[in-house]
């Protein structure tokens, strides 16, 4: 079946889009041309393996100095962790009582950084921690711990404390019985996927090329002292350098080091429920009695999201599931403060679970199976084979971490040009992740602008444009959720979406926020997508499974009938 065609209108204001088509014609092109140049043994400069928020990070520091970047990726882009988080951008008011402040100040600075490049996507919101008789942390130590927290964030935002009025008036939903007051400081809330994404087409705008649904099965070094990159059919990639970026894949064997002891994987589960069920004004920081951890409610446009849990995990990390006993935690860890939310199985709306890349030699927590305590800083390993390896960390902190990795990689990388013999600086913190305009108050008043605005800036102006043209696109998928028929459009030609779930768990998250998880739009987008893709229509109930299955392995969720 072929590519449906638009009207040239349309079709013009393409071209003039500043976005690089990243469509199925552009992977079946790169697939093939990766296998050719390995085959003639061309070398890439860098090879990065995975395309989650480190990879992605790595790809667009490398891509801006000029380095040749291949990613590869077994799975979707932000498959992983990174479409999995809390999709907080913050300094880690936590880390402080652990004493990382170097982590703390650092984290804070990127998210000074995020705020200039990604203005769309990294949204300040006033976050309110309460304290309640005998709770841990009182009210003064939140107070100081909050004064270092402005500190560190060289007063580039500040802390008030209100009294348990005060509270209760910033927040209505709190429980007043024994408040004592609460802290109300800045953090970020983000959409980690999508950041991701966008460092992604950052990257491939300076140059780099992304092939998912390429597993890297294993590395070593040709006669000529290049890295080889060995490819699930067989095939050998060439690269002068590599950097593993596979969050918890990230193994000994990959990395070719073997018994040094890596990560420590920790699982955390967040919740969605329906706004009006736990109508939250603003985030919430919740303390959980007898521990050190702390609890998230994160207001989400029509939906509200609860999390995390934080325990050792074993298993696949990309199915580390959901079960009703990690919900009953939530519940009643949650409930103990906000006791009128409207909290119970059958209120759940999605769910989604992920495993954080923990790097082993931080203290361990006195809680048998707790992961709380170990450290977040990322760690760079370089094996004796030259093969570099990044992991922990967070998605906050995933621009420096990248810098340090393309710093080290290039160290002593010649760039084939005499007259410039040196590879250029990071300038990652200075360009915005999309270029043009922001979006103007008066173009905001344009409902479909408005709904796109937050997941694609200034392109926002354009996917309008190419809506206007086809008005069918124009509309919502789904009533009360932000996303449209233009946007599925969107994802398959220039977001590199090859899946039915690509599109509907990390590129619009229907599968997060529609309580039916898509399965009323499912079959209208497989079809568009297996169009696009020139397939025969029967693969569009083969995208209908792997997607039900997908969605089950994650959460645990059943996809009604589509
Ligand atoms: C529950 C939870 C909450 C969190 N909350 C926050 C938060 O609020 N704020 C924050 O800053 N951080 C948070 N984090 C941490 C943050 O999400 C992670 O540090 C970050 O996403 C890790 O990204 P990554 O790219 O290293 O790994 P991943 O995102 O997991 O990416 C690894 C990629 O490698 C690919 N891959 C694996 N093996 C191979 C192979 N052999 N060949 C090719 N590709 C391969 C995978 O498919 C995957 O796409 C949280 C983490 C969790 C789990």
């Amino acid at each position: 079946m072929p590519v449906a065609r638009r009207n040239t209108r349309a079709e013009s204001l393409v071209e003039q889009s500043p976005l690089p088509a990243w469509g199925p014609d552009e992977a079946r092109a790169l697939a093939a041309n990766v296998r050719a140049r390995g085959a003639d043994e061309t070398p890439w400069d860098l090879v990065v393996v995975g395309a989650g928020i480190t990879g992605a990070g790595i790809a667009r520091d490398a891509a801006m100095r000029g380095l040749r970047t291949l990613v590869l990726d077994g799975s979707d882009v932000a498959f992983g962790t990174s479409s999995r988080s809390s999709r907080l951008i913050h300094g880690g008011v936590r880390y402080l009582e652990q004493g990382e402040l170097g982590l703390v100040y650092e984290a804070l600075r990127e998210r000074r950084r995020l705020y200039r490049m990604a203005p769309h996507l990294v949204h300040p919101a006033s976050f309110v921690f309460p304290a309640y008789r005998g709770d841990r942390l009182p009210l003064w130590k939140l107070r100081m711990g909050l004064a270092l927290y402005d500190a560190l964030s060289l007063y580039q935002s500040h802390h008030r404390t209100v009294d348990a009025e005060g509270a209760r008036a910033q927040e209505p939903l709190l429980d007043g019985d024994e408040l004592r007051g609460a802290v109300i400081y800045e953090d970020a809330v983000t959409d980690d996927a999508r950041l991701t994404l966008t460092n992604l087409q950052s990257a491939r705008r300076s140059g780099a090329e992304v092939l998912t649904y390429t597993r890297v099965e294993r590395l070593d070094r040709d006669e000529r002292g290049l890295h080889r990159v060995w490819l699930a059919d067989g095939a050998a990639i060439r690269a002068r350098r590599v950097i593993v970026a596979a969050g918890p894949w990230t193994s000994e064997r990959l990395l070719g080091a073997p018994g040094r002891g890596l990560l420590n994987l920790s699982r955390g589960i967040h919740l969605v429920v329906r706004a009006e069920d736990v109508p939250v004004r603003q985030p919430l920081v919740i303390q959980v009695r007898g521990e050190r951890r702390i609890l998230f409610v994160v207001p989400w446009g029509t939906r509200t999201y609860l999390g995390t849990t934080d325990t050792a995990y074993e298993g696949d990390p990309g199915a580390s599931g959901v079960t009703r006993e990690d919900a009953d935690e939530l519940f009643t860890l949650i409930g103990r403060v906000l006791p009128a939310a409207r909290l119970g199985h059958d209120r759940i709306v999605s769910a989604w679970s992920g495993v954080r890349p923990l790097v082993l030699g931080g203290p361990r927590s006195r809680r048998p199976g707790s992961t709380v305590e170990l450290s977040r800083k990322h760690r760079l390993i370089d094996n004796e084979d030259g093969v570099i390896g990044l992991v922990g960390g967070k998605l906050t902190t995933y621009r420096a971490m990248a810098k340090d990795a393309v710093d080290h990689a290039i160290k002593d990388l010649d760039t084939g040009d005499p007259e410039r013999p040196r590879w250029p600086r990071a300038t990652t913190h200075r360009a915005p992740l999309c270029p043009g305009a922001p979006i103007g108050a008066d173009e905001l008043a344009d409902p479909l602008i408005a709904d796109l605005v937050n997941r694609h800036g200034p392109e926002a102006r354009v996917i309008a444009a190419r809506a206007a043209a086809a008005p069918e696109l124009a509309e919502r998928m789904i009533e009360d959720l932000p996303y449209r028929w233009i946007e599925v459009d969107q994802a398959i030609r220039f977001e590199g979406a090859l899946h039915l779930d690509d599109i509907l768990r990390r590129r619009l998250p229907l599968a997060l926020t529609d309580p039916e998880h898509g399965a009323r739009v499912a079959r209208r987008v497989a079809t568009m997508l297996v169009r696009a893709r020139g397939d025969d229509e029967s693969a569009v109930d083969a995208e209908i499974e792997r997607y039900r299955e997908s969605l089950h392995r994650e959460t645990g969720r059943t996809l009604p009938p589509t």
